[in-house]
C-alpha cells in the first residue's frame, strides 16, 4: 500500500479533534512540502499517529501546544511529535515502550489507559522497518521521533504481524 504522509497526518488530525479542542491545545502541523510516499498499511500507521498524538493531548494540560513536523531523510521520512506537557522522568524513560508500562501509577490511573499504545505503535512501526524514539524532560514536554524508510520491506512487515 502506497501511503501520502500528507494525507495520512491530515486524516489523523481529524481524527483526535474532538479530543484536541476539549482542552483547547494547538496542534502545529508543518509538512515538508515535497514528501515522497511510503509503502505501508495506512490503518497501522494511523494507529501509531493517533496513539503518539492523542497521548500528546492526554499528558498535556489545557491550552498546551503539540508540534508536527514531517521531513525528508536520506532513506526515508522523519516525523516528529513534540508536546509541552508534563514530561516522563528520566527513570521510566527506558520502559515507556513495555507493554503495560505507565509511569507513576497515581499520576496516570485517573488519565485513564491501559499502557499498550506506546508498545503497539513500537510494533507497527517496526514493522515498518523504521525506529521509534523519544526525549522527555519532566515538568518540559515530550519529544516522539518516528523515522520511516521510503520502501519499506515487506518480508519484514509481513513477519511481525
Ligand atoms: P493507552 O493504552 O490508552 O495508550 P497509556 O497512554 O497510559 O494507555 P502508552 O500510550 O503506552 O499508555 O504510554 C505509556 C506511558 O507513557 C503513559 O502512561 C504515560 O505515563 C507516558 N507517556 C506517553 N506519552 C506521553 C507524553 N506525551 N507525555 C507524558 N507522558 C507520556
Ligand atoms: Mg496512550
Amino acid at each position: 500500500q502506497s501511503v501520502g504522509i500528507n494525507s495520512l497526518m491530515e486524516n489523523t488530525l481529524s481524527k483526535v479533534e474532538v479530543q484536541r479542542s476539549s482542552k483547547n491545545q494547538q496542534i502545529n502541523y508543518h509538512p515538508d512540502s515535497k514528501l515522497p510516499t511510503i509503502t505501508g498499511d495506512w490503518d497501522k500507521l494511523q494507529q501509531v499517529f493517533i496513539n503518539i498524538i492523542s497521548n500528546s493531548i492526554k499528558y498535556t494540560d489545557p491550552e498546551g501546544n503539540i508540534k508536527i513536523n514531517v521531513d525528508t531523510t536520506v532513506n526515508g521520512i522523519l516525523i516528529t511529535i513534540e508536546d509541552n506537557g508534563i514530561g516522563i522522568p528520566q527513570n521510566d524513560l527506558p520502559r515507556i515502550f513495555e507493554r503495560f508500562y505507565r509511569v507513576d501509577k497515581a499520576r496516570s490511573r485517573q488519565m485513564g489507559g491501559t499502557g499498550l499504545g506506546l508498545a503497539i505503535s513500537k510494533q507497527i512501526v517496526e514493522g515498518h522497518g523504521g525506529n521509534i524514539s523519544v526525549q522527555s524532560k519532566e515538568g518540559v514536554g515530550t519529544k516522539f521521533k518516528i523515522t520511516l524508510p521510503i520502501e519499506s520491506d515487506s518480508k519484514r512487515g509481513n513477519r511481525s504481524e
